[in-house]
């Protein structure tokens, strides 16, 4: 989807339900009615509202599996839902590849199945950063897949033991109001880890290697893939992965694709920091760059500037209501003018009052 203007029509109910679990689970706290509004939409689900690849000219039909994959550009396919928007690079041969973050722990399963039945064997998994609904899968790769995450992220994931384990338990319900075609499927492996959630330990979830520059091959692979780290941003961990021959980048949440952005302060999070990462992510694209968000659509270098003039237009509107003596509470009600179309209203609040507590210093 290149088009950043749209509205979120295009986002899957599947992935808002995940992404409220996940936000559940992160301590978030959602309102009655935003939920209330999922349940009661009553659209089926994801999936077959498949996600939109940006390359319109060789679009591909959408692949058999459980998650609504779609191809990216040459070698590189989008795996969206049940978290975090996820992505497979594919070596030369097809034989080998790299898989860019884990999703939701109850589907660990059944995304290794299906990135496996393409009959590539993963070299290796990176995690955009440590929130859950992008690690939560890594237990079903650490044992002995290489699994690479910013060294800060390291230091944040133990505590997340508790979230984990009942997001895996958490899944058999998602799974169970599904309407997926391969829902009898998925829920076998998604009951078989519930049974065995509460014995798993924390080691399951740790990456193997940490990344602790810049800039870096990180060794992932038989592919050349960079790691950048710029700084905070959606937390104090965020890596963008940039596959230059593929020409695709995936933003983990430094993008959330015209989407109200879940601003992460008590994990390091800074608006001020965060829009020089997404500076720094045009100067990696080119014409035709695809840019995964961590959450929306698909989009390229305008999902960039789209989030960049967010932030700006939202942190320019919030001083200016502080300057005009309004408190935090009648601030964080307001609506940004121009985002009123913006997805997951539900964190629109959030975000506003992160933004006024970052200014207010
Ligand atoms: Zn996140």
């Amino acid at each position: 989807m290149i088009d950043t203007n749209h509205t979120p029509r295009h986002e899957s109910q599947f992935d808002r339900r995940a992404f409220i679990a996940a936000a559940g689970a992160l301590g978030l706290s959602l309102s009655a009615g935003s939920a209330l509004a999922l349940t009661r939409s009553g659209q089926p689900s994801r999936t077959r509202n498949q996600p939109e690849a940006p390359a319109p000219a060789d679009a591909a039909p959408p692949m058999p599996g459980y998650f609504g994959w779609a191809t990216l550009a040459d070698r590189a396919l989008f795996i969206p839902g049940d978290g975090g928007n996820s992505m497979l690079l594919l070596s030369a041969k097809g034989d080998s590849c790299i898989l860019i973050d884990a999703k939701m722990p109850y589907i660990a399963s059944t995304l290794r199945r299906e990135v496996e039945a393409r009959g590539t064997r993963i070299e290796s998994l990176v995690n955009t950063h440590h929130h859950l609904d992008h690690i939560g899968g890594n237990h079903a790769f650490t044992a002995d897949i290489r699994t690479v995450a910013h060294a800060k992220a390291k230091a944040r994931i133990p505590e997340q033991l508790e979230r984990l384990q009942q997001a895996i338990k958490n899944g058999v319900r998602t799974i169970s109001s599904s309407d997926s075609p391969e829902k009898e499927t998925v829920l076998k492996e998604v009951e078989a880890l519930a049974a065995a959630a509460d014995a798993m330990t924390i080691d399951k979830w740790m990456p193997t290697q940490a990344f602790s520059g810049q800039i870096g091959a990180a060794n992932l692979g038989t592919m050349p893939v960079d790691l950048h780290q710029v700084g905070p941003g959606h937390t104090d961990n965020d890596l963008i992965v940039h596959a230059p021959q593929l020409d695709v980048i995936h933003m983990g949440d430094l993008v959330f694709n015209n989407l109200h952005p879940f601003i992460d302060r008590d994990g390091g999070g800074s608006v001020k920091e965060w829009i020089k990462s997404l500076k720094y992510a045009k100067r990696l694209c080119k014409a035709r760059t695809v840019v995964v968000p961590g959450h929306g659509d698909v989009t390229d270098s305008k999902g960039l500037d789209a989030m960049i003039a967010y932030f700006d237009t939202s942190m320019d509107f919030i001083q200016k209501q502080m300057r005009q003596k309004k408190t935090r509470e009648e601030i964080v009600a307001m609506t940004v003018p121009g985002t009123e179309e913006r997805g997951f209203p539900h964190l629109k609040e959030r975000a506003m009052g992160a933004m006024y507590d970052e200014l207010k210093g």
